[in-house]
C-alpha cells in the first residue's frame, strides 16, 4: 500500500465533500496541511504541524478521516478493513514509527518484536519458555497457548516473536496476527457484504493463528460463534493457536463456557509485573533502539535507567516512554548548550510530571466517570443528575458502557454510581452503545478514542 497515493485520494474525496461548505476553510487549513507518516496495525499515523493543529484535527476531523481512509484503502486494495487515524506532532511520531518495513505479505508483525530482544526474568520466564516451545514445534506442544497479564507487560511482543521466529524458519508459513477488535469488525463487515466465505477461508487456513487481547471480544453472538468455529477447525487440523488477554479466560466478560473450556485445553501462561532488575535490563535492551529512533548520540548514565525503573513496576511501555522523553529533552538541551551525557539532573527535570498520573491513577469507576465528563466537557453532576438532553444523555450512556466493559461492576452497581439509575436503564444503555459501536464508524472511533484516554 502506497500511503502517499492513498493520501492524495483521501484529500480528493474530502475536498469534494467540503466544497462550498463552511468546512472548506478548515479543510485547507487543517487537513491539507497534515502529512501522512506510516501505517501500522490498521492505524494511519498523520503528522500535524504543532499541538494546536493536532488538537483541532483531533476534535473535529478524526472520524471522517478514519472513514475516508478506510474507503480509499478498500477501493485501492480490495481489502476491507476499518482503519483508525492517529494524529501527532513530528517528535512523537518519530518515536513510534516502525524501524523497518514489515515483511511483504505478513500483516501486522513488527520485526522488532523478537525473542532476541525479549528480556527474560522471573515474571515472564514461563510465558517466554512456552512461546519458544510453540515457535519451535507449532501445533504440538501447547495448543492453544494462552498468554495473559496486565497492560504493557510484553504479551504482544511475545506473540509477535513467535510469528517472527516461525517466519524466519519458514517464510511460507501462513501467519495470522490480529487484534480481537479487528477480527470482530472484519467479521461484521463480511456479514454485511455477505462475504463470510472469504473471511472463513482467510482465518481457517492459517498455520499460526494469533489473536491479541481477546478480552475485547464483543457481545455479538456472530463473533463468538465464528471464533469458536475458527478455533475448532484450526485445532483439529493441528494448527497452532495463540491467544492473549489481560485476564484469565474465566474472568473475561462475554466469553462463553465452551470457548473458555477450549482455551483450557492448552496451556495458560501468566506474565507478572517485572521485578526491578528485569525492568532495568529491559530499559538497557531498549536503549540503543530508542537512541536510534530519536537520533540521539548522547550517552545515558546508568543511574538514569535505575531511576526510571524504580518509578513504575507495572507497565514497560510507560518506562520506555519515560526514557524516550528524557532522551528527547536532552537532545534539545544539547542543541542549546552541549552536554557530556544524560544525567540525573536532566532526567528529573524531564520527568517532573511524567509519573505523577500513572502512579496515583488506577482505573476506578470514579476515574472513568470523570474522564468521560472531561472528554465531553460536561460536569460530573450533569451525568449523575436528571438531565435528559442528548449532550448529557450520550456521555452518560458511554460512561455506563465503559463501567461495564472495564470494571467488574454489575448493572445495578453502575446505576448506583450514576445517581441511582436502575438496572434495566444501564443494561439498555450498554447494549445501545455496543450496537452503535458495531455499526457506526463514528461511534467506533469515539469509543476507541475514549478507551485510549482511559488507559493512557
Ligand atoms: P502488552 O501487549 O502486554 O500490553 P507489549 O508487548 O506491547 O505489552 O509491550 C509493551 C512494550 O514493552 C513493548 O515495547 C515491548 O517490547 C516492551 N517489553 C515488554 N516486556 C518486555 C521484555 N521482557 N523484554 C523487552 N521488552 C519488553
Ligand atoms: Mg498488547
Amino acid at each position: 500500500m502506497n500511503l502517499t497515493v492513498i493520501w492524495e485520494d483521501v484529500l480528493a474525496r474530502l475536498e469534494k465533500n467540503f466544497e462550498n461548505t463552511v468546512l472548506e476553510l478548515s479543510f485547507n487549513t487543517y487537513i491539507k496541511t497534515l502529512k501522512p507518516m506510516f501505517e501500522e496495525d490498521l492505524t494511519i499515523y498523520l503528522c500535524a504541524g504543532d499541538e494546536t493543529h493536532k488538537d483541532m484535527v483531533q476534535q473535529r476531523f478524526l472520524p471522517i478521516l478514519a472513514e475516508t481512509f478506510s474507503k480509499a484503502i478498500s477501493d485501492a486494495t480490495g481489502i476491507e478493513e476499518h482503519y483508525a487515524v492517529v494524529i501527532d506532532t513530528t517528535s512523537e511520531l518519530e518515536l513510534i514509527a516502525p524501524k523497518k518495513e514489515s515483511m511483504p505479505g505478513v500483516l501486522h508483525l513488527n520485526p522488532a518484536y523478537t525473542f532476541e530482544s525479549f528480556v527474560v526474568g522471573d515474571s515472564n520466564k514461563f510465558a517466554h519458555a512456552a512461546s519458544r516451545a510453540v515457535a519451535d514445534d507449532p501445533g504440538h506442544t501447547y495448543n492453544p497457548l494462552f498468554i495473559y497479564g496486565g497492560v504493557g507487560l510484553g504479551k504482544t511482543h511475545l506473540m509477535q516473536a513467535i510469528g517472527n521466529s516461525m517466519l524466519e524458519k519458514n517464510p511460507n508459513t501462513k501467519i495470522i496476527y490480529i487484534t480481537t477488535e479487528s477480527f470482530v469488525s472484519e467479521l461484521i463487515e463480511a456479514i454485511r457484504r455477505n462475504n463470510q466465505e472469504a473471511f472463513k477461508r482467510k482465518y481457517r487456513n492459517a498455520d499460526l493463528f494469533m489473536m491479541d487481547d481477546i478480552q475485547f471480544i464483543s457481545r455479538t453472538t456472530s463473533a463468538k460463534e465464528e471464533l469458536f468455529h475458527t478455533f475448532n477447525t484450526l485445532h483439529q487440523a493441528g494448527k497452532q493457536i495463540v491467544i492473549s488477554s489481560d485476564k484469565p479466560p474465566e474472568e473475561i466478560p462475554n466469553l462463553e463456557e465452551r470457548i473458555v473450556s477450549r482455551l483450557r485445553w492448552g496451556i495458560m501462561a501468566k506474565i507478572d509485573n517485572p521485578d526491578y532488575e528485569t525492568r532495568v535490563a529491559i530499559l538497557r535492551e531498549k536503549l540503543p533502539y530508542i537512541k536510534q529512533i530519536t537520533g540521539s548520540t548522547l550517552d545515558v548514565d546508568d543511574e538514569v535507567l535505575h531511576y526510571i525503573a524504580s518509578k513504575n513496576d507495572s507497565n514497560i511501555r510507560d518506562l520506555e516512554g519515560a526514557l524516550k522523553k528524557v532522551i528527547l529533552q536532552a537532545k534539545l538541551i544539547n542543541l542549546d548548550k552541549p552536554i557530556k551525557s544524560i544525567d540525573m539532573n536532566i532526567t528529573e527535570s524531564a520527568l517532573s510530571d511524567f509519573f505523577v498520573e500513572p502512579s496515583t491513577k488506577s482505573i476506578t469507576p470514579r476515574y472513568i466517570i470523570s474522564l468521560v465528563c472531561r472528554y465531553f466537557d460536561i460536569t460530573e453532576s450533569d451525568v449523575i443528575g436528571k438531565k435528559k438532553n442528548k449532550e448529557i444523555a450520550l456521555p452518560r450512556q458511554i460512561a455506563m458502557y465503559f463501567l461495564r466493559d472495564i470494571t467488574d461492576l454489575g448493572y445495578k452497581a453502575i446505576g448506583d454510581q450514576l445517581g441511582g439509575r436502575d438496572h434495566s436503564t444501564v443494561m439498555h444503555a450498554c447494549e445501545k452503545i455496543k450496537t452503535q459501536y458495531d455499526s457506526s464508524m463514528e461511534m467506533k472511533n469515539l469509543i476507541n478514542d475514549i478507551r485510549q484516554k482511559i488507559f493512557e
